[in-house]
C-alpha cells in the first residue's frame, strides 16, 4: 500500500468549496494512509493539525489542502544539514557507511562510488566489515564489477587496522573519495558500537552515513536515533525505498532524528542511487511524479553528445539500427527499469506492480539484436533498404521467421516515428499528456 494511493483519495473527498465535512473525510484519510505507513503517531497529529490549520486559513478546496499538505511534508523533510554529496576541501573525503546487518551498507557503498565515478572521482572502496569473511568477497565483486578500486584483505583480522591502512592508501594515491563499509549486527550491542567507534577514531570522517533499510518503518527510525547518539551521524541514506517501501520512515527519520537524508536508494542495481531532494520525494510521495531526477539520472549516465547527435538523428527521422543498439546499451546503464518507471507521472502507481523487466535477457530484445546483427553495415544505416530479397536473407542469418522480421520492422519503423513526434518542443508536454 503506497502513500500516493491514498493521498489521492483523501485528496478527492473534498469535492465542494466550504465543505468542513469533507475536509475531515480527507484529514481522516490522510490519517490513516500515514500511520498505515509507518509514520509515529505523534508526527501524523502534528501534520494532520498544521494541514487543517493551514487549509482552513486559505480556504476549505481541494487546491489549498494540497498545498498545505505539500508544504508541510516538505518542510519536515528538510532536515538542517548537507544535501547529496559533499565534499572535504581536502582529499581525500572519507565517509564512514554504518548500520544494521542487511540494511543494505555494502549495496550502497558500492552505489555511491559508482555515482562518484559516474562524476569523475577517483574513488577507494575499504572492506572494513570482517564479521563475516563473505562480506569482504561481496564488496570486491561489487568494485570490480563497477571497476572502482578497493582495499580488500582477508588476512587482516581487526577493522581498526583496515581502516589504518586503508586511510593511508586513499592519501598516497590522491583518491577523491574513501569510502568504508563497516559491520552490522542484528540488533545493536556494544561490542559493535565500540568497534564502530574506535574505526571511527581512526577515519576521522568527514561524513557517517547511516544506511536505514526503509521497509523496516519505526524500527529504521528507532536504531539510526541510537547510532546518532553514539556517533553522530552527519547522514541517513535510505536503502531499499523501490517496491513495497512504506515511505513514512522518510518522514520519521528527519522528524524524529533530525539528521538530514542524503540519498535514497531505489532498486538493487547500482545505479540505483539518487539525492535526496525534499520537494521531490513529496512529488512523489504525493503521486505526481519524478521527473527532475530521472532527467538527472538519465543525464549523468547517457553520454550528453551522444545524446545530442542522437536527438538531432530522430528529429530529421534518420534514426537507424546501430543507433538502437546504442540507445539500448545507454538503458542498460540507467539501472533497473522498475526504478525509472517510478518517477514519470502517471505511471509511478504502476511501479510497484511491474517485476523488474531486464532489457538484457527479454527474448523480444534478443530477437531484435540477432535481427541487426545480421544486417549489412549499409542496411543497418538506412532501414529503407530493406526490400523482400533482403528481408528473406536476414531472417534465415536470425533465425526467425519472415513474419517475425516483418513484425520487428514495422515495430522500429513506429517507434522511429513516436520518437520523432516526441522530440520536438512539445514533445515532453504531448508525451505527458498522453500518459496523465
Ligand atoms: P549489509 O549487510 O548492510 O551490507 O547489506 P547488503 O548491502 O549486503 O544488502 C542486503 C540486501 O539488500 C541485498 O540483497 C541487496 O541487494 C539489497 N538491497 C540493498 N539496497 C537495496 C535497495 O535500494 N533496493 C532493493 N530492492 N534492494 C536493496
Ligand atoms: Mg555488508
Amino acid at each position: 500500500e503506497s502513500l500516493s494511493n491514498s493521498f489521492q483519495n483523501a485528496i478527492n473527498k473534498i469535492r465542494f468549496k466550504d465543505d468542513e465535512k469533507a475536509l475531515k473525510r480527507a484529514l481522516d484519510e490522510l490519517k490513516k494512509s500515514l500511520l498505515k505507513a509507518d509514520v509515529h503517531h505523534k508526527v501524523v497529529k502534528e501534520l494532520l493539525s498544521v494541514v487543517e490549520r493551514e487549509t482552513k486559513l486559505k480556504g476549505i478546496g481541494k487546491e489549498n489542502f494540497l498545498s498545505a499538505l505539500k508544504n508541510e511534508l516538505t518542510q519536515i523533510l528538510t532536515a538542517p544539514g548537507k544535501q547529496g554529496f559533499v565534499y572535504s576541501s581536502t582529499p581525500p573525503t572519507v565517509v564512514m557507511m554504518a548500520g544494521l546487518q542487511g540494511s543494505g551498507k555494502t549495496t550502497t557503498s558500492g552505489k555511491l562510488a559508482y555515482y562518484l565515478k559516474l562524476r569523475k572521482k577517483r574513488v577507494l572502496l575499504a572492506a572494513a566489515d570482517l564479521q563475516r569473511l563473505a562480506a569482504v568477497e561481496q564488496l570486491r565483486q561489487i568494485a570490480n564489477q563497477i571497476e572502482v578500486d578497493v582495499f580488500a584483505d582477508e588476512s587482516i583480522k581487526d577493522p581498526i587496522e583496515v581502516a589504518k591502512q586503508a586511510l593511508a592508501k586513499a592519501k598516497d594515491g590522491n583518491y577523491d573519495v574513501l569510502i568504508v563499509d563497516t559491520a552490522g549486527r542484528l540488533a545493536i550491542d556494544n561490542e559493535l558500537m565500540d568497534e564502530i567507534k574506535r574505526v571511527k577514531e581512526v577515519l576521522q570522517p568527514d561524513e557517517i552515513f547511516y544506511v536505514a533499510d526503509s521497509l523496516t518503518g519505526q524500527d529504521a527510525v528507532r536504531s539510526a536515533a541510537t547510532f546518532n547518539k553514539e556517533l553522530s551521524l552527519t547522514g541517513v541514506i535510505l536503502s531499499k525505498y523501490d517496491g513495497d517501501s512504506k515511505g513514512g520512515v522518510a518522514l520519521g527519520i528527519a522528524k524524529q532524528i533530525g539528521v538530514p537524508l542524503r540519498f535514497i536508494g531505489s532498486g538493487e542495481k547500482m545505479p540505483d542511487l539518487e539525492v535526496f531532494i525534499p520537494d521531490r520525494i513529496v512529488g512523489r510521495l504525493m503521486g505526481a511524479g519524478d521527473i527532475e531526477s530521472l532527467a538527472e539520472k538519465a543525464s549523468a549516465v547517457i553520454d550528453e553528445k551522444e545524446a545530442k547527435k542522437v536527438a538531432r538523428k530522430i528529429k530529421k527521422g534518420q534514426f537507424n539500427f546501430n543507433d538502437f543498439l546504442e540507445q539500448l546499451e545507454q538503458m542498460k546503464k540507467l539501472g533497473s527499469l522498475k526504478s525509472l518507471i517510478g518517477m514519470i507521472p502517471g505511471l509511478n502507481k504502476m511501479a510497484g506492480a511491474l517485476k523488474d523487466i531486464d532489457l538484457e535477457n527479454s527474448s523480444e530484445i534478443k530477437k531484435i539484436k540477432a535481427l541487426i546483427s545480421s544486417m549489412t553495415p549499409k542496411e543497418r544505416e538506412n532501414p529503407d533498404l530493406l526490400n523482400n530479397s533482403r528481408k528473406r536473407r536476414i531472417a534465415q542469418g536470425a533465425g526467425l521467421s519472415q513474419m517475425e522480421v516483418n513484425k520487428i520492422l514495422k515495430q522500429f519503423k513506429n517507434a522511429a516515428k513516436m520518437a520523432k513526434k516526441f522530440s520536438g518542443k512539445k514533445g515532453m508536454q504531448d508525451l505527458q499528456n498522453l500518459m496523465s
